[in-house]
């Protein structure tokens, strides 16, 4: 057993690595148009914060270390650029860094609740419980797509219940819905639905 305590302090340098940390070192710069590969311990690290595209936040899963992930990409032609980048960090850097980005979340999230009510205040306000609860745990969504299935599970209504409800927000103009092709389904690796759904921007 290794102990998290140990990684997860301001020591952790001074710690024994794990063996997937060893296997990894503190850092590495691949290029993938280069032919260069992370080495399989990368694949084995847990992601704890999709932070954009560009970058995100992994942790070890036998030690808890935390990795800071950076991915480029340019697809330009003459100059195509792929290139990764991996670092650990101490434990008090990755509580900063998930605390940075909840407070810009939610920022974030308190913009688009503004301009949410601009839009479709008035009509919010008439809408029966059910529907409120949805609109207003899609607005916490911001601009995600979000299924029939997940609304159900993390609000704990009924399925039948949630696509009524859906229908209707709808038919008053405050949700809008896509459905996906089969390839983009897979390729993107959405689950079940086809049918995505978020509030009505413009
Ligand atoms: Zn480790």
């Amino acid at each position: 057993m290794y102990n998290k305590i140990n990684c997860d302090d301001n020591h952790m340098n001074k710690a024994e690595p794990c063996p997937i940390c060893e296997s990894l070192g503190e850092t590495l710069f691949v290029d993938f148009d280069e032919d260069e590969r992370f080495p399989e311990g990368f694949y084995k690290l847990e992601m704890v914060q999709w932070f954009s595209e560009a970058h995100d936040l992994r942790r070890c899963p036998q030690c808890g270390a935390y990795y800071y992930f950076t991915f480029e990409t340019d697809n330009d032609i003459f100059c195509p650029t792929h290139t990764g980048e991996y670092k650990r960090i101490p434990g008090e850097e990755a509580e900063r860094m998930l605390q940075e980005y909840k407070a810009r979340l939610e920022e974030r999230r308190k913009e688009y609740r503004k301009q949410v009510r601009k839009l479709h205040g008035k009509v919010i306000r008439t809408l029966p419980e059910t529907e409120k609860r949805i609109v207003e745990y899609l607005t916490d969504r911001l601009y995600d797509e979000t299924c029939a299935e997940d609304i159900s599970k993390d609000l704990g209504i009924d399925i039948a219940v949630v696509e009524k409800a859906l229908e209707s927000l709808k038919e008053k103009r405050v949700v809008e819905e896509f459905s996906y092709t089969k390839e983009l389904v897979e390729k993107r690796g959405f689950s079940e639905s086809f049918m995505k759904y978020h509030i009505r921007r413009t």
